[in-house]
This record gives structure tokens, sequence and C-alpha cells, in this order.
């Protein structure tokens, strides 16, 4: 059994929580590889190494005295290595660093060098190997990440070291130039090394267990999702609900990789199961509520309309020219509604009007804005009777009045349009019928 470990910025925030992280690592045996971010918040109102590093390197950049700032990049590190009794010195390195910043050597580069540093300090701390993810994780020379290459060469660099510490977030491109992946990519960085060594399991340590089954700023406490398939994450992922980046899940996914997202100040939490497919029967019939407020609807009226041949591509041909991309699609015998983001709508909103009475001739188009889409989702919902009767039933008992239903023909997920100003509502009514009393 072989594990990789990825640790968020918070779990290797201070003394305190690398202290936490060495007794995760060191509790057992296959956790050999450690994939670090860069040292993140220690309170609320705490900046994260990587914010300090990009408002350094800008100031480097407009040729402003920096040392300030600069130094106390330093010191979130030297405290650490104080506090730990960890005997190393991170002085030429930080030399090195300035040096770089002086020559603008880029913003990447910058970025980067919070989890190599702390990358150092955790290897030194743990007694692991220190592999540079310059080494083995590769972009193309316009930017894209190569995974054929990252791969091979993962798995050839880590093949005969027993425990290794690699830093996340970064790679380098073919003229050595460092880049970076977006924020909060040393998630990506964890999954990539977890695909390149084929490992068992993938954990991602963070600050809370796992993922919810709704938003609790929305239902107080609410019940932790233990098994997730990565079809469901991906359904919750995109109406909001975060924790892992998205691109995270790719390459473990295509190796047959489970990811277990697991809480580092509540270590004997299970958090989040994430996998291919399951057996295990989710204890509720739905795994999740996600949903997003800021949608404008368009519906369009026309007697005869289903006979009428090309009328839906010509109607969706006019939001495509103005680069309008539409989330869903309901219609009936004679009406069609297209649901957009509102912000993005709004701009281009009269093109679009005109466009589609130009080519489409309707009888009436009218748009409803202020929507909010409520995406319930679960693969325990295609073998139950009658959830969308409860789903419904839950919303009229909260004197909801829904404006938009779609059922995708996996059965995996509803989604449900409402005001905005029913939403909250909503997500409590559904989570009380399937969570609280269990139907
Ligand atoms: N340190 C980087 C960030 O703050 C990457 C990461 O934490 O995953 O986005």
């Amino acid at each position: 059994m072989v594990k990789v470990l990825k640790f968020g910025g918070s779990s290797l925030a201070s003394a305190e929580q690398f202290r936490k992280v060495a007794e995760i690592v060191n509790s057992d045996e296959s956790r050999r590889y450690i994939v670090p971010s860069a040292p993140g918040k220690r309170f609320a109102k705490d900046t994260k190494v990587t914010d300090m590093l990009y408002s350094c390197y800008e100031l480097a950049v407009k040729g402003k005295d920096f040392d300030k700032e600069f130094e106390s990049i330093k010191e979130r590190y030297q405290s650490i290595i104080d506090e730990l009794n960890v005997g190393i010195s991170l002085d030429k390195e930080f030399e090195m660093v300035k040096t770089c910043f002086k020559a603008r050597t880029g913003r990447d580069y910058a970025a980067s060098r919070g989890e190599y540093l702390n990358g150092i300090v955790l290897a030194a701390y743990l007694g692991y190997e220190f592999v540079d993810a310059a080494e083995i994780i590769f972009f193309t020379d316009d930017g894209k990440f190569d995974s054929e290459k990252t791969l091979k060469a993962v798995g050839e660099r880590l093949k005969n070291v027993e425990r290794a510490v690699i830093p996340g977030f970064y790679g380098s491109t073919p003229n050595d130039t460092i880049k970076t992946f977006s924020r909060g990519g040393s998630d990506v960085t964890g999954s990539i090394v977890a695909a390149g060594i084929g490992a068992d399991l993938y954990e991602n340590w963070t600050d809370v267990s796992g993922f919810l089954i709704c938003d609790p700023r929305i239902v107080k406490d609410p019940e932790p999702i233990r098994t997730i398939t990565y079809k469901e994450l991906r359904e919750l992922a995109y109406m909001g609900a975060g924790v892992l980046h998205e691109d995270a899940i790719f390459p473990v996914r295509k190796a047959g990789i489970p990811i277990n997202i697991k809480n580092t100040n509540k270590p004997l939490d299970q958090g989040t199961f994430i996998v291919e497919s399951t057996c295990q029967k989710p204890l509720y019939t739905i795994t999740g509520i996600a949903g997003k407020k800021g949608f404008s609807v368009v519906n369009i009226e026309k007697d005869m309309m289903n006979g009428e041949l090309g009328f839906g591509r010509r109607v969706l041909e006019q939001f495509e020219k103005n680069g309008i991309s539409f989330e869903h699609m309901p219609s009936g015998i004679d009406t069609m509604s297209i649901i957009v983001h509102q912000a993005e709508f709004a701009e281009r909103e009269q093109e679009i009007l005109s466009g589609l009475h130009r080519n489409v001739h309707p009888d009436v188009i009218d748009i409803e804005s202020d929507l909010a889409l409520i995406a319930v989702v679960g693969r325990g919902m295609k073998s139950e009777r009658g959830t969308a009767g409860r789903i419904f039933a839950a919303l009229a008992h909260a004197h909801v009045n829904v404006k938009m239903i779609d059922q995708g023909s996996s059965e995996l997920n509803i989604i449900i349009g409402v005001h905005e100003r029913d939403f909250e509502r909503a997500v409590k009514a559904i989570y009380e019928i399937f969570v609280v009393q269990r139907l």
C-alpha cells in the first residue's frame, strides 16, 4: 500500500500545524510521498505566504524597495524552523530568491517559492528526501500541463525513493522557466504524483472533514458526505461546492485512484472518499445539495414551435454568436426556456433579443431575472421512487414557488430553479426532508 498525501496551507501554517502533520505521516508506514502547500493563514485575518510573495514581487517589478515585505516572509519560515528545532538554514535560498526578484524572474517563480521553501523545511523535519517539483512536473512552452512527460518523470524519479516531499503548485517549462497551476494548484500536484507512482490512495488533508451535504452557511452543522462518486462531485462542484481544485480530479480518476479528503485538525474523522463507483449504499437518498444565485431565464413562445425544423438551433445560435453559453434548456410544446448567467447575459441582452426576433420570429419573449439554481445530486435517486415528489412536496410546504425543473437522463441530479429570495429556504427544506427526516 502506498499513499500520497497533500497538505493544504492551513495544515502547514505554523510549527504547531507541522507537528500535527508529522504525527499523521508517522502514524502510517504507507504514507510515503508528501505534497505541501505554502504556509497558509494561522488565523482569520492572517495573510497566506503565497499572497505575501505576490505582493512582494509586485514591488520588485515596480522597482520599489521590498525589504520589509521580504523579511516578513522570511520570518514565517524562520519561526517554524526555530520552534521545531529543524537544524537547517534557508539563508542561501532566500538570497537566491531575492536576487531572482530583483532580476524579475517572473510572477509564477515568485509564488512557487512558497511551496518550494516549505517543502525543504518539511522534508528536513520528517527526514524525507526533498524532490523539487521543477524536475518532474512539466508544462509545454505555451503553458499547458504536459501530462505524458510528467507522469513518466514522476514514476522514474520516485521509483527508488522510499519517502519524499514534493512541493505542490508548480513545475517547469522546456526552457526551465517556473510555471504554476492556478490558485489552489497543490491539489493538482498531489493528484499527479499519485497517478505517476500508481498510488493506492490520494489523501488530501485540509481544514474540514470532507464535503458536507450542503453549505454550512445555510444549514447549521450539516452532515458530512462519506462517499461520493467523481460524477456526483462534478455536479456539486459546478454548482459551487468548493474544497478541491477541479483539475485535481482528472489524473487520479484516469488512474483509478480514490481520493480521501481528511481534516488535519481532526485526523480521526473519516472524511470524504471520492471514488469512481461504489456499491456502498448512501446513507440518504441524496448525496448533496448545492446551488448558485445569479441566473436569468429567457422564455420564448411560438405557436407550432415544435413542428418548425431547426427552431432550437436558430435560438441557440443567437446565444453562441454573442459568446453566451447556456446552463439549461427546459422546453414545452410551444415554449422554450434558456437559462443563462445573469451578469454575462446582461451585457449582450439587446443583441441577443433582436437576433431572436429576426431569426425565429417568436410570438412572445420574456425575461425573468434573479433566479437561483439548486442541484440535488445523488446516485441513490436512480433506484428510488418518488424522489422528485418528495422534493416538490417539501418545497411546497416551505412556500417556495418552483420556476423550473430539469432532470438529467442520468438520474443523477435534479435541478430546480427558484427565485433568489427563496434560495436558502429551499435548500433547508430539501435538507430537512432527506437528511433530518431521512425519508
Ligand atoms: N499556495 C497556493 C495558493 O495559495 C497553492 C495551493 O495552496 O494549493 O493558491
